[in-house]
């Protein structure tokens, strides 16, 4: 049995005669049906500002990272040292960034930056290690 969907021609014709434009410049595009770009500038430039973008937020979430992660690094003088919630906070540490999170065999969640973990023990206090 063979169906047959009949579709508006005016719908089809409203597809055919759709302009098409540059996806960087936005200036109307003429050829092959599949074209997004006037030529190689446009596609150049539309692939260096894509991968500017994401370079940037890239940079910025590892700079913020490496940010928390020297914090430990310059409080943990030996394996593990437990400091004030309070001194992390006013050196601007970021809690809700972080690379992983582990737990232990004692079901004790670490949150990780890179080679360095901390677990808050109470409201005040913070143990830092490093985790390898
Ligand atoms: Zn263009």
């Amino acid at each position: 049995m063979r169906f047959h969907i009949d579709v508006p021609k005016s719908k089809t014709k409203d597809v055919a005669d759709e302009k098409r434009c540059c996806i960087f410049c936005g200036r109307e595009l003429s050829g092959r049906s599949d074209k997004k770009f006037c030529d190689d500038n446009c596609r150049n430039n539309y692939g260096y500002q894509h991968n500017k973008y994401n370079n940037d937020v890239v940079n910025k979430i590892n700079k913020s990272l490496l940010y928390n992660r020297n914090i430990l690094k310059s409080i943990t003088k030996c394996r593990r040292k437990i400091v004030k919630k309070q001194m992390l906070v006013d050196n601007d540490f970021d809690f809700d960034m972080m690379t992983g999170v582990r737990k232990t065999h004692k079901q004790q969640e670490y949150k990780l930056l890179y080679d360095y973990a901390y677990r808050c023990v109470n409201d005040e206090d913070v143990l830092v290690i490093r985790w390898c």
